[in-house]
């Protein structure tokens, strides 16, 4: 089932409400959530994507992606930073993308554009593209469950 819920995972207001503006005129409806209630809020939410600050009070962007990753690998995970950070600097598969803030519009059209509206059947595993109807991954043997 397609989705155009966000959540926007950020312990600044501003910076909350400016990604929910910009990902209104994008067509997706940003949700704005929070360190603290985000694994709460996923229980009742299915977004398409989520996107969570680096640099947050008690826990990093990283950290917390790493959390989500876990429970619902299948949901696209942005991390939102300041600073310039590059998605080779943080290990393993969690981080799907990175963006700068200020969030450049054309950026966050093409992130969604990539990952939520031209959006490939890919492994939660080992990221590799595979056909709709497999069951399990031919790359890495991994089930491609959905999500309960
Ligand atoms: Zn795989």
């Amino acid at each position: 089932m397609i989705t155009n819920d966000v959540l926007i995972v950020n312990d600044s207001k501003l910076e909350s409400i400016i990604l929910k503006d910009l990902l209104k005129k994008l067509g997706m409806n940003g949700i704005i959530s929070n360190e603290y209630t985000i694994l709460t809020d996923l229980k009742k939410i299915d977004p398409a994507m989520v996107v969570v600050n680096y640099i947050m009070e008690d826990i990093t962007g990283e950290q917390l992606i790493e959390e989500i990753k876990i429970r619902y690998p299948e949901i696209v995970c942005i991390l939102a930073s300041s600073s310039d950070l590059l998605k080779s600097q943080f290990k393993g598969f969690s981080i799907d993308d990175i963006v700068k803030i200020p969030i450049d519009q054309n950026k966050l059209k093409g992130i969604i554009e990539k990952y939520i509206i031209n959006k490939k059947n890919i492994c939660f595993h080992c990221k590799k593209e595979i056909q709709e109807d497999f069951y399990i991954c031919p790359y890495c043997g991994e089930k491609l469950k959905e999500r309960a």
